[in-house]
C-alpha cells in the first residue's frame, strides 16, 4: 500500500492542481462539466454512480456508456446451458442507471487526465473533478484466426458475448457425435471459472439426453492448472476424473477452420508442437485485454495496459482524483462481479474521503468469488482473496459440490445484483462472513 506520506502528498498537492484546472472549464453544448464522471455503466460503473449520485445530488454525476443494454453477465453460463434466456439476463441501460445521474450515451474515445477531461466519439469534452474508470475488459474474438467466421457456423459458440451465447444451447441440442471442445485463452480473462462451467453443464446435458457415450469432451486450457486456487482445483480434478473429461493443460487455441470443422492448438511449453483437432462442438473463451481506449493513454496504465491503481485504496497511482473499479484495473485479483462488489464499499469510502480533502484509508482485501457450476443442480462456491487464500462466507467445506450453492447462483445472486449491488446497497459478503464465522474471519 502507498505510504501515508505519499497519499497525503498526492491528495494535498496533486489534487489541488487538478481541481484548479477543472474549475477553469466552462459548460457549453460540446463541453460539459461534472463533479464526478464514471466511464462505463456496467457492474462497477452503475454501482458507483448509484452511490455517488444519491450522495451528491442531481446533475453532479455523469455516466458515459454507449450500450443500450446492461447485462448480468454471470447469468450467461446458465443461458448457455438452457436454464435461463438471454432476455432474462439483461435490462435496458436507461432502467438500470440511477435517475439522479446524467447518462451520456456515447463511447469514450480518449482520456486527458492532465486536463481532467474525457472525449467522446461525437466530439464532446466532458470535464470532471473526479473520475472513476469502470470500462470492463475487452473481448478479442478477432485475435484467433478464423474464429469470427466460425462463429457463424453450426457447433461453434461462446458464452462470453450476448452475440454468441444463444449458440451454446443450440450446439448442445444439435450435437450428434464427436469431439466437444472447450477452451481457455492465453490472456487474463473475466470469471476464470466460466470456460469450464459450461463444460460440466454440457457433460450433464449429453448424459441426460443419451448422447454421453457419443461425446468425447476435452478441455484445452493455456493455464498450467485446472483452477488457480488449489483447494478448488483439487475438487475440480475429482469432477473431471469422475466424468471422464480429458484436460489438456498449456494448450492454446490459435485457429479455427470452420469448413473442415477443425480447431488448431499450440502447446505453450513446446511452441513448435501444433495439433489439429476435429470438433462437433467448440465453445471458445476469447482472448481478452484492457480496452484499447485505456491502453492508448500511457499515463493511466501499467505495462500490460490496465488502469494503474493502488490495489488496496483503488486510487490511481499518479492522479489522485481518479479511481478505478472492476475488470479494467490492475488489481491482482480474479476479475469478477463479486470482486466489484468487494471493491465498491472501499471506493465509496475512499473517494468520499478524497472529496472531503482527507486521506483514503479503507483497504480492499482482494475478495473475489467464482460459483463453479458443475451441472444442472450443483455448484462449488469458490471464494478467495488476492493472495489465493480461500475467503469463504459459510462455515462448511465450500469445495464440495452442493445443490444449495447452485440455487444461490441461479436464484438468489441475480436479485442481489439487480436490486442490491446496482442500487449501491450490496458491498460483498464481508459482514455475513464475519457473522457466520462468529467474528473469527477477515
Ligand atoms: P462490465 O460489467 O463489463 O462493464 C463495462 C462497461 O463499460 C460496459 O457497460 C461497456 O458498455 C462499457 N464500455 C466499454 N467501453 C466503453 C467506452 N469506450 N466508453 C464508455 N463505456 C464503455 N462474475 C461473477 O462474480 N460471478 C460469475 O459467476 C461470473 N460469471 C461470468 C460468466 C461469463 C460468461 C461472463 C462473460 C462473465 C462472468 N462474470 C462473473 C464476470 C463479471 O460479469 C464481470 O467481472 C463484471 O461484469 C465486471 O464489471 P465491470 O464493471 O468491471 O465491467
Amino acid at each position: 500500500m502507498m505510504s501515508q506520506r505519499g497519499v497525503r502528498l498526492l491528495t494535498a498537492h496533486g489534487l489541488r492542481e487538478s481541481l484548479q484546472r477543472a474549475a477553469l472549464s466552462t459548460t457549453c453544448a460540446n463541453h460539459k462539466s461534472y463533479k464526478l464522471v464514471v466511464v462505463g455503466g456496467g457492474a462497477g460503473g452503475c454501482a458507483t454512480a448509484a452511490k455517488f449520485s444519491s450522495k451528491l445530488g442531481k446533475g453532479q454525476v455523469a455516466v458515459i456508456d454507449p450500450a443500450n443494454m446492461h447485462y448480468y453477465q454471470p447469468m450467461w453460463t446458465l443461458v448457455g446451458g438452457g436454464m435461463k434466456t438471454l432476455e432474462d439476463s439483461g435490462k435496458p441501460m436507461s432502467e438500470v442507471l440511477p435517475k439522479k445521474a446524467d447518462w451520456i450515451k456515447e463511447k469514450v474515445v480518449s482520456f486527458d487526465p492532465h486536463n481532467n477531461k474525457v472525449i467522446t466519439n461525437d466530439g464532446q469534452e466532458i470535464n470532471y473533478e473526479y473520475l472513476v474508470v469502470a470500462l470492463g475488459i475487452q473481448l478479442n474474438f478477432d485475435k484467433i484466426k478464423g474464429l469470427l467466421d466460425a462463429l457463424e457456423t453450426p457447433g461453434v459458440c461462446s458464452n462470453y458475448s450476448p452475440l454468441f451465447v444463444k449458440r451454446t444451447f443450440k450446439s448442445l441440442k444439435n450435437f450428434k457425435e464427436g469431439n466437444a471442445l472447450f477452451t481457455f485463452p492465453n490472456t487474463p480473462i473475466k470469471c476464470a471459472g466460466a470456460p469450464q462451467k459450461i463444460m460440466y453443464i454440457s457433460e450433464e446435458y449429453f448424459r441426460k439426453h443419451g448422447k454421453r457415450d457419443k461425446a468425447n469432451i476435452v478441455y484445452y486450457t493455456s493455464l498450467p492448472v485446472l483452477f488457480g486456487i488449489k483447494k478448488y482445483a483439487d475438487a475440480l480434478w475429482e469432477v473431471v476424473k469422475e466424468r471422464n473429461i480429458t484436460v489438456n493443460l498449456r494448450h492454446n487455441l490459435i485457429e479455427v477452420m470452420p469448413d473442415s470443422k477443425e480447431a488448431v492448438f499450440q502447446n505453450l511449453d513446446k511452441p513448435e508442437e501444433i495439433s489439429t483437432v476435429k470438433y462437433e462442438m467448440l465453445h471458445v473463451t476469447p482472448p481478452m485485454s484492457s480496452p484499447d481506449v485505456l491502453q492508448k493513454c500511457s499515463a493511466l496504465v501499467d505495462g500490460a495496459g490496465y488502469l494503474k491503481v493502488n490495489k488496496e485504496t483503488l486510487q490511481h497511482e499518479t492522479f489522485p482524483n481518479i479511481f478505478g473499479i472492476g475488470d479494467c484495473t490492475n488489481i491482482p485479483t480474479s476479475k469478477t462481479a463479486a470482486a466489484v462488489a468487494g471493491q465498491i464499499g472501499v471506493l465509496r469510502k475512499n473517494l468520499s474521503k478524497v472529496m472531503d480533502g482527507k486521506t483514503p484509508d479503507s483497504a480492499y482485501d482482494g475478495y473475489t468469488s467464482c460459483p463453479l457450476v458443475t451441472g444442472y443442480s450443483t455448484c462449488i462456491l469458490a471464494e478467495f482473496d488476492m493472495n489465493g487464500n480461500p475467503l469463504e462466507t459459510f462455515p462448511i467445506n465450500q469445495a464440495k459440490e452442493r445443490r444449495t450453492m447452485f440455487h444461490m447462483k441461479k436464484d438468489i445472486m441475480p436479485t442481489m445484483y439487480w436490486l442490491g449491488m446496482l442500487n449501491g446497497y450490496w458491498e460483498g459478503p464481508k459482514y455475513v462472513r464475519k457473522a457466520m464465522h462468529l467474528g473469527f474471519s477477515k
